[in-house]
Formats: structure tokens, sequence, C-alpha cells
């Protein structure tokens, strides 16, 4: 070694040489100098680590910093062994390139020291090794994967003749699995049919024969007798080799499935097991594989289907429907293979060609190392049946909303969804095909004035916490045409459990006609009560006119009365006998007249400016008129009873009593003593007076006229008289708010009744 002039090495004229030959190996070289403490990359480092040449001024610090980390203090420990020990200095590290990514390197270098033994220089390479460690770690994997197949595999490769079954070749495997050697197999050609199980060999030799003999690659199944006396299965997959036409050898693989039997024979027993559960589900059981052939399926669907075990077993999925439903479940057997799992409602067809509704469910799984399809189907023909009842029951609801002339609306709320019925036609005229009814249309419809108001109600019913179910509201609904219709909207609230209303139904009645005819009836009412005032204004003129006339004719017929009383005494009896009975009648005629008008007087002036009110004692005041009548002495009886003191207006009083009385003693019979009885009895709101006589009495048919004026039943001559009296007693009566009325009997005597109403 040369310690004098290590830095030669690197010398200019090599520098070139040496970066050739570092880019050629992919390596770097370093010097480390120890008495300043100095490191020096060489291009070869810089470009290993992904750097520009000389990118970066290099110190020690920067070497240990691209030293990953975890190999970091075991570099520097061995660096100080080869310091200390005088030993080669050769580590494997990892350093960090530029860009992050590990590289693995061998640095191999050489220390030169000086004439005491103290290091100077160590001048070193490094060599990339990543790549090779790389594919040692692929080649390691693989040789690991491969052992661990060479020691997993259960197989026997082997060679024999194809006509006598003689073995040829047998792989090692064949002793550990079968426990017999290489030799003993090869040792005879019956040596493989002699211990198959007696059960399975005459299958396994005939199959293997027949199918050589076509030569047909083939596989299959059989127990085989080990040396230690157990049975294993094999599962042997046979090639036919040949040549024109004839099978000269065999080659086979025979794996052990003891393993895979023994779960398959359990997993038949517990499909045994299903099947027994699988008969008594309610609903249709299948399972089917890629082929579409069924593996498993229960008797449900014989039953339904029609076709028996056998057939089935031959049958394709796709059999058992017709037409469209057959192309919908075969995209459906497609979608259950793609993504696992679907669903469809379709229709069965039996063998016999009867329909069935079905809704299928169908799963993807692994059976028996095969994709396949099960799941269920359910006979809905019932649920079908109740669906028609359901739809008949609609019709049922339509027809009856046809039915009434009320328009019926039917109101879903989860779907938001409102019906109308036909009535919205034939009453409001909104054609059924054309419009979308929709609860915000509704409240559009509703007149502006009663929007508010029934959009209030609604929202209050629409409140779950109302109770309030059933609801009757009177509105203005815009009809088809634009004019309104008065309606009366009846409808019933249904809520779900926490009162959340769920449905409403309702009828609107068209009651425009009734309330045309309220307002026509208001309006006779007020066209009633106008001609009410005018006949009160006209029969205070007609009383005014009865007054005036009846004061105003008294004049000129008190003319007539004095003229012709003194025509008869100034030249009665120079005439002759006729003239004075005219003058006579003429007389009597004025007079006449002159009481008919005062009594017209009378009956005019009754109540008028006649408001006062006062006690009266009826007793007396009774008394006093049979006294001012100058009849008590004469040869009457009058008997009073119960008469009361009352409050009322004595004039009117006075004209009732007076008149009443007068007729009892005027109509009296004339053969027996004349009796008058005056009684009162006391009703709830009125006093009841009754004046009884026992004179001619009246006949039934005259019981109303009488009141009339000018009414009378006797002629002038019997009874004198003209017909005012009871119009008088008639209307003085009303004006107290009484009534009036007769019960009588010819001959036998009269009774009048009146009223008078009671004042506080
Ligand atoms: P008049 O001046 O004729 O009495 P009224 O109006 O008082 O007129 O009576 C009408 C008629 O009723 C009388 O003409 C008479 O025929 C009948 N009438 C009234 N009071 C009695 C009575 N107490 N008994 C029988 N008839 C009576």
């Amino acid at each position: 070694m040369n310690a004098t002039k290590p830095t030669e090495v690197l010398t200019t004229s090599s520098t070139v040489l040496l970066k050739n030959l570092e880019e050629l190996t992919s390596s770097g070289t370093w010097e480390l100098n120890f008495r300043d403490n100095t490191l020096h990359w060489s291009e070869g480092v810089f470009l290993m680590l992904g750097y520009e040449p000389n990118e970066f001024e290099v110190t020690f610090e920067k070497g240990v910093s691209v030293l990953h980390p975890d190999d970091r203090d075991r570099a520097l420990a061995h660096m100080n062994e080869v310091l200390s020990q005088n030993i080669e200095y050769s580590i494997r590290k990892r350093l960090i390139k530029k860009d992050g990514a590990i590289i693995h390197v061998v640095s191999k270098a050489n220390l030169e020291r000086d004439e005491q033994g103290n290091p100077v220089y160590m001048i070193g390479i490094f060599q990339d090794v990543t790549e090779f460690i790389k594919t040692k770690k692929k080649l390691k994997k693989s040789k690991q994967v491969t052992e661990i197949l060479i020691e997993n595999i259960d197989g026997i490769f082997w060679e024999a003749d194809a006509q006598t079954f003689q073995f040829t070749y047998v792989s090692p495997q064949v002793e550990k699995i079968t426990g017999y050697s290489r030799e003993e197999w090869m040792s005879s050609p019956t040596f493989w049919s002699d211990h198959i199980h007696p059960d399975d060999r005459n299958f396994a030799v005939n199959f293997c024969h027949l199918e050589s003999k076509a030569l047909k690659d083939h596989k299959f199944d059989y127990r085989f007798l080990k040396k230690d006396g157990t049975y294993i299965w094999l599962n042997d997959r046979v090639k036919v080799i040949h040549e024109q036409g004839v099978a000269y050898k065999l080659a086979g693989l025979m794996v052990d499935v003891t393993h895979e039997k023994g779960l398959s024979t359990a997993l038949n027993d517990e499909l045994r097991l299903k099947q027994n559960f699988l008969q008594t589900l309610p609903s249709v059981f299948y399972l089917f594989d890629e082929s579409g052939k069924f593996l498993i399926w229960n008797n449900l669907l014989q039953t339904v289907s029609g076709f028996s075990e056998n057939e089935i077993r031959e049958m394709h999925p796709l059999d058992f429907f017709q037409g469209k439903e057959k192309e919908l479940v075969s995209q459906h057997i497609q979608k259950v293979f793609e993504e696992g799992h679907t669903e469809l409602e379709t229709i069965l067809t039996s063998k016999s060609g009867k329909t069935f509704p079905f809704i299928f469910t169908a799963s993807r799984i692994n059976y028996q190392g095969k994709t396949c399809v099960f799941g269920t189907g359910l006979d809905i023909s019932e649920i079908t049946a109740s669906r028609s009842l359901l739809s008949e029951s609609i019709e049922r609801f339509e027809f009856l909303a046809k039915a009434t002339n009320d328009a019926i609306w039917d109101f879903d709320v989860a779907n938001n969804s409102l019906f109308w019925a036909d009535g919205f036609n034939s009453l409001f005229g909104y054609d059924l095909e054309k419009v979308q009814p929709s609860l915000d249309f509704l409240i559009s419809l509703i007149h502006p004035e009663d929007r508010e108001r029934i959009v209030a109600i609604i929202t209050s019913y629409f409140n779950p916490k109302s109770t309030q179910n059933k609801w009757l509201e009177e509105y203005r609904f815009k009809k088809a045409d634009g004019t309104y219709a008065y309606i009366i909207d009846k409808a019933l609230f249904i809520r779900d459990e926490e009162g959340k209303v769920t449905r409403v139904v309702g009828s609107m009645q068209d009651i425009s006609a009734r309330k045309e005819y309220e307002k026509s009836l208001q309006i006779l009412n007020e066209e009633l009560e106008a001609k009410v005032k005018a006949l009160a204004i006209s029969n205070l003129e007609l009383e005014q006119f009865a007054f005036v006339a009846s004061h105003d004719l008294q004049e000129p017929l008190r003319m007539i009365s004095s003229f012709m009383g003194l025509l008869k005494r100034k030249y009665g009896g120079q005439l002759d006998e006729k003239a004075d009975q005219y003058i006579q009648f003429a007389i009597g005629g004025a007079k006449r007249m002159q009481r008919i008008i005062l009594e017209l007087l009378e009956l005019s002036r009754v109540g008028r400016n006649e408001t006062d009110l006062e006690m009266v004692n009826t007793h007396e005041f009774v008394n006093d008129i049979i006294e001012g009548l100058a009849l008590k002495n004469r040869k009457g009886n009058f008997i009073f009873e119960g008469l009361p003191e009352i409050k009322t207006n004595k004039a009117l009083l006075q004209h009732i009593f007076l008149n009443l009385i007068s007729n009892a003693v005027k109509y009296a019979k004339k053969d027996i003593p004349l009796e008058v009885k005056i009684s009162a009895e006391e009703l709830k709101d009125h006093w009841k007076f009754s004046v009884q006589d026992n004179g001619i009495g009246i006949e039934e048919e005259y019981f109303d006229k009488i009141f009339v004026i000018f009414q009378r039943i006797q002629r002038d001559i019997e009874y004198d008289g003209t017909g005012i009296g009871l119009s008088i007693v008639k209307k003085a009566v009303e004006k107290l708010e009484g009534e009036i009325w007769v019960e009588s009997e010819l001959d036998k005597g009269s009774t009048f009744f009146f009223t008078v109403k009671k004042i506080a």
C-alpha cells in the first residue's frame, strides 16, 4: 500500500477512466481524510443517489445523513471496528436517494495509516446491489411457494397401459398417500382394481375402460384401500393418449379427496335434513346450477307445476314460463349470476297450462364447488285475489262517487295526491281527463273571501294534536266556467296512531240553489216588511179618513135631520098621508146614519192617543158600567166572579165591557129573566175574561163573521144595531195584545171570551 500519495488515485488523468468505470458498474468511490475530517465523493456517488454531479459540497455529516437511519449505528460501529482492529472495511447498507427511494449498496474500503499507525485515509467504493437483492428476494419467494406446493399436493402422477391398466410410472407421492411403494403399484396389472372398494370397483373399472375406448378424457371418484386397511377417496383425472383412433396410453393424476368427500357427505346429510325442512316450507324452494340443471327442489314445485320429480330433473328453469314471462325470467337469471340477488313477480305456467302469479327470490351461492342459484317462490294468487277485491272496492267507491249528486274527493296525504270523482265534472264542469287535482289547486279554487278562513281550518285539522275528524264547511268554490258555486264540504279526516292525518275523504254538495232560495226569501221578507209598513201607513190614513169623514159628515147630516124635522113640524098634515110617511122615513134614515157615523168615529178612535196605563179594579169597573147603563135595577141578574185588579188601559177596557154587556142585554130572550155572568181567570201571561148570557145565542157559522164590521145576523127591526160594536171590541182587545172568540148555542146563550196581556 502506498500511504504517502493517496490523492494520486484520484488525479485528473485517472478521473475520466474512473467515471466510465463507475457508470458501467453502477458504482461510486469515496475518500475519507482523517487528518482534516473531510469527505469526498466521486460523480458516480452523486449519480447513484440521484443528484447532479457535485450538486453540493460533501461533508462528513452529509455522508452520514444519506445513510438509512436504521443502518447508521451499525455503519459507524463497523468503521470504529476497522480503525481499532485493523480488519477489512466491508459492509452492506442502505442509502437514501434524493427522491427518498432506498438503494442497497455494498461498501468496501482500504485504510491507509501513517508510520505511527494512525489512520490517515480511507478510500472506498459503493456498489449498487439493489436489483440483485430484489431478484434474490423474488427467487426466494417463488422457491418457497414451489416448496409449499410440492409439500402440500396430495397427487399421484401416473402413466399406464390403456389396454391392461398396468402402471408404467407412478410418482413418489404414492407411498405417502397410499402406503404402498411405487414398486408395489407397478407390480401387477390388477393391483389398482384389486384395491378399489368392492362397491365402487365395477363402476370405476368399467367407466375408465369405456371412456378410454371412446378416447374421452374423464374423471371419476372411488374409494381405495390403503396399506393400513383404511379407505381413502381418490379423484382420478385421466387423459387418454391415442393414435389412429386407438388408445395406447393413459396418463393421470390421482388426488386424495377424502377430506372433501367427507365434507360433501356431511353436506349431503345436511341437505337431506334440509330437504325434510324444505318439504314443509309453504313456498317453493329450488336450486339450480349455471347450466340450469335443478339440483334441489321441494315437493311444492312439483305440486304447483304438475311436473314429476323426473321431469324436473331434466327441465330448465325457463321451462316453467311462457311468452314474455320467459324473457323476464331469463333476464333475472342472468342478473342473479352477475349481481348475486334478484326478486321478481311473474307468472308460472303449469304442465296443464294453468297459470299462477308468483314472487320469486333468487340468490347466488357456491354449492358443491359450482356457482348455483337458489331461492323461493311464493304463490301470490290469494294476494292477487285480494288485490282484485281491492280494485273491486275501488270500483264500488267510484260507482258510488258517480251515483251520488255530490262531488266526492279523496286526498292521500303521504303521496300528496288528490282524487276527484265524476261529481267534479257534473257539478262544477271540470274535465277530469285534463285537470290534475291537487291540494294547492283545490285551495286556489276557493273564493278569495273564503280562502283564508278555510285554509286556517284545514291547517288546524292537519295538526296531529287535533282530535277533530269530521268537518263541515260552507264556502264558495270556483267552477270550470269561472263562476262560483256555494258548496257544503263534508269531510272525514283519517289519522294514524300518532294522530297524523293520512287520508281525507270528503264530498261537496252544491247548495247554490238553496242559497239562491234563501236570498230570494230574504228579498221577499224585505218586500213584505215594506208592504206591512205601507199598510200601516195606509191604515193610519184610513183611520184618519174615517175620523175626518165621520166627523165632517155629521154637520151636513145634522142639517138634513133638522130640516126634515122643520118640514114635518111646519107642513105635517098639509101634505097627503104618503108625504108624511116619506118624511118619517127620511128622518129615521138620517138618525140611523148619524148613529153609524158616531160608532164609526168611535171605532176609528179606539187606541188612538190611548196609551195611559193605570190600575183598574175590574169588579168595580164592570159594576160602574152596568150602573151607567142603568140596567141593574131592571130585570137583569148580574154575577161577578174572580174579577181581579189589573194594570191596563182603562179606555180600551171600557170599549170592551160596554159593548159586550150591552149586547148581552140587547140579545136577551124576552120570555126568561136575563142572567149575565162576568168572570176572570189568570193565565200565564194573560188574564182571560168571559161575559156569559142566557140570550138568543148564535149559530156556529156566524162565530167569526160577527167580529167583522157591519156584519149582523138579525134584521134591524127586531134588534136595533149597526154591526160595528164587536169590531170596536176586537180592535180594543188586539190593542191590549189579546184575543177574542165566542162560544154559543142558539136559543141557550152565548159566552164571549177575551184575553188581555198582563203588564208588569
Ligand atoms: P150590533 O150593533 O148589531 O149589535 P155588534 O157588532 O155588536 O152589532 O154585533 C154583531 C152581531 O152579533 C149582532 O147583530 C148580533 O146578531 C150578534 N150578537 C152580538 N152579541 C150577541 C149576544 N150577546 N147574543 C146573541 N147575538 C149577539
